[in-house]
């Protein structure tokens, strides 16, 4: 039994600091996937908290409520649900963007943890950009647990939207409560 906090990036979809918006809602959607992987990592027998910002007064302040929120609980992770953009490719070109999760180094949980979230998602049939590290991400810098930002697919991009219709937001959000659930058991 492991103690995870979870949230959605951004704010609500419309809002100031809203997330990116394409083919796919990414304020929207990763609220969806966050509850959903609540829910599942509870069912595993996971204390798990939600700390999602829905009323940030802009950016930066939905970045400090959300760690605000992180740093509440004691948890052995903080994850952030994000979907990526900048792919542009509205036609399909048969290839998705597909999933990559941040870290500010690969080391310990959260870089196992990061694997793992990779790997499950790519089983999906998503592009696997890997675990990559960041060094100017103010949530990932300022929890005191280990923290992964996960950025599930792309809203720009006619793959990736197809194939996560097909399985929706359900499907990616038991891809990152196996892969968080393969290392916390
Ligand atoms: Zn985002």
């Amino acid at each position: 039994m492991a103690k995870i906090n979870v949230h959605a990036g951004h704010n609500p979809s419309g809002k100031i600091a809203c997330g990116a918006s394409d083919l796919l809602d990414e304020s929207n959607q990763a609220r969806k996937i966050a509850k959903e992987v609540i829910r599942l990592l509870k069912k595993k027998g996971h204390k798990v908290y939600n700390c999602t910002c829905n009323n940030g007064t802009n950016q930066r302040n939905v970045l400090e409520r959300i760690v605000a929120k992180c740093n509440a609980h004691g948890v052995h992770l903080d994850v952030s649900i994000h979907l990526n953009s900048g792919r542009n490719d509205k036609k399909g070109d048969g290839k998705t963007g597909g999933c990559e999760v941040l870290v500010t180094k690969r080391d310990g949980i959260k870089g196992d943890a990061a694997e793992s979230i990779c790997e499950e998602i790519a089983n999906l049939g998503y592009n696997n950009r890997g675990v990559k590290t960041a060094d100017g991400l103010y949530f990932l810098n300022h929890t005191d647990a280990p923290a992964i930002l996960v950025e599930c697919c792309f809203v720009d991009d006619m793959d990736d939207y197809e194939l996560y219709k097909k399985g929706n937001y359900k499907k990616m959000a038991k891809a990152i409560a196996d892969g968080i659930d393969k290392v916390l058991a």
